[in-house]
């Protein structure tokens, strides 16, 4: 099985705040397959470290207001076209995140409320008919 997964998960210090989500049960559940790490934000070509982001009525916005809506899109949209290249089987996402959120992201106020809701990276995906797990889900 070919699986993608958020680099962050995987070790790679990928996140806003220049850490990971390094997780261990993702690396014993990916043991065997072969593995895709994508990080659609650095992809957008946003820097590491970068300013927090949420989304704020379909806009992604830091919370001095500046829009980072193009780079969010634009790394969600190579990160997709290298998931069809590769015709992955799954993708594991990290939680809660603007591009990676599967089940639930912050609800733009930047005061860590939590709403339903998906990422842009997550979302694209599933359009796209590729089974997406939240890494809470595994
Ligand atoms: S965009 Fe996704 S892969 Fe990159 S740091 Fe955020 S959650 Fe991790």
């Amino acid at each position: 099985m070919k699986v993608l997964v958020s680099a962050c998960l995987l070790g790679e210090n990928c996140k806003y705040n220049g850490s990971n989500n390094y997780n261990k049960k993702v690396i014993e559940f990916i043991r065997g397959h072969e593995v895709i790490a994508v990080c659609p934000e650095v992809s957008g070509g946003l820097n590491v470290p970068r300013k927090p982001a949420e989304i704020v009525d379909g806009m992604i916005m830091t919370e001095d207001g500046i829009s980072v809506s193009r780079e969010f899109r634009e790394g969600a949209s190579l990160a997709l076209r290298q998931a069809l290249d590769e015709k992955i089987d799954m993708a594991i996402l990290q939680s809660r995140s603007p591009s990676c959120g599967v089940n639930q992201i912050y609800d733009g106020t930047f005061s860590g409320k939590l709403i339903e809701g998906q990422g842009v990276f997550a979302e694209m995906l599933k359009t796209a008919g590729i089974k997406v797990i939240d890494v809470e889900d595994i």
